[in-house]
């Protein structure tokens, strides 16, 4: 039998290797290029400025074009240094096609850095999709994907170690529905996670989830993405884990109520803990992953945020004021993501 590994930019690693792993991150990504989903910033003159602390409010809460592109690798590095003197040891960048993923980039970072990083596969939503995705058939956006993971990504040799973030909206697009069916079917060819981007409607997770089971995918090697900006009861955080799949509260650090991408009301940090003690509660506890889907510049230390080591740093402290123990911290932080993340090589 193959033993499983972790397919990192660096190579395969031994899946007891990544310590503490934040699964849905983003060190490099550039989500400004589609204009037509995005609310305009009204202010012109704000949306390429350089972030500014005068600005620094009005750049996090509207979302502007400099707050959406991460492209400087000295940076990343920097952040993560941030994030291994705190304890971590693996991020997921999960930047699949059409978000500027960028395999020589991430390799030079984790170089540097000394962080493990697994890069993603497959494309992001509708929007973000290369302009050949609506006439490339199924099997051809399967092939991509799996050679990918298999051989690499552009004929640099660096490989992906993850299909997705795989985006999603509701009601889902056809060719969104084509794309999530290649990912399916090159999870099953390769092994690797399946990691999606659900759509901003409460009904898209488990639509969702109902494509893959037809797909014949083990439920198991599902991550859903995203579930506190998605469904908010715990009743419906239950029913997302009862398929079997990964539950990913991955929006830590977002503290605000405000969400500048849909009319919801975001939850915190706290209410965040809350739905996974409920969800350890009814036996769920291998299936919780948290990160904090750094995509942002506002998101990092550099320009004001809460950088990488945000979970490390203060969600850790807070999960166990509300009782959640050291070896259930290491269960969601450590033990899930390395058996979500393993695959036979
Ligand atoms: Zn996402």
């Amino acid at each position: 039998m193959t033993q499983p590994i972790v397919r990192t930019v660096l190579g395969d690693v031994d899946p007891s290797a990544l310590g503490h792993t934040q699964p849905h991150e983003h060190l490099l990504i550039d989500l400004s290029r589609p204009k037509t989903t995005r609310r305009p910033v009204a202010d012109r003159a704000l949306d390429n400025a350089p972030i500014t602390l005068e600005n620094h409010y009005r750049v996090r809460r509207h979302h502007t074009s400099e707050d959406l592109r991460l492209f400087d690798v000295d940076v990343a590095v920097d952040e993560l240094a941030r994030y291994t003197a705190s304890g971590g040891g693996t991020i997921v960048d999960a930047t699949s096609i059409g978000l500027g993923r960028d395999p020589r980039g991430l390799a030079e970072i984790s170089r540097r850095s000394g962080v493990h990083v697994v890069m993603g596969a497959g494309f992001y939503f509708r929007d973000y999709h290369p302009a050949d995705v609506a006439a490339r058939t199924r099997e051809e956006l399967t092939a991509e994907i799996v050679a990918d993971v298999r051989t690499g990504v552009d004929g640099t040799g660096i490989k992906s170690g993850l299909i997705g973030e795989i985006g999603l909206s509701h009601p889902l697009h056809p060719d969104e529905d084509k794309v999530l069916r290649a990912a399916c079917a090159a999870q099953r060819e390769t092994g690797a996670a399946l990691m999606i981007h659900p759509g901003r409607d409460p009904l898209s997770p488990l639509a969702a989830l109902r494509i893959v089971a037809e797909e014949g995918v083990d439920p198991s090697r599902v991550i859903m993405s995203h579930v506190e900006r998605t469904v908010f009861s715990a009743a419906e955080m239950r029913a997302i884990a009862e398929t079997g799949c990964y539950a990913e509260f991955d929006l830590f650090g977002q503290e605000s109520s405000y969400y500048a991408l849909a009319p919801i009301d975001m939850p915190n940090d706290a209410t965040r803990v809350d739905y996974i003690v409920d969800l350890i509660a009814h036996g769920h506890a291998e299936q919780i992953l948290i990160s904090q889907d750094i995509c942002h510049k506002t998101n990092m230390t550099r320009y004001g945020g809460e950088g990488f080591a945000h979970i490390l740093d203060h969600v850790l402290p807070l999960m166990r004021r509300k009782g959640i123990d050291d070896a259930m911290i290491a269960a969601i932080t450590v033990h899930n993501p390395a058996r979500a993340l393993a695959f036979p090589g």
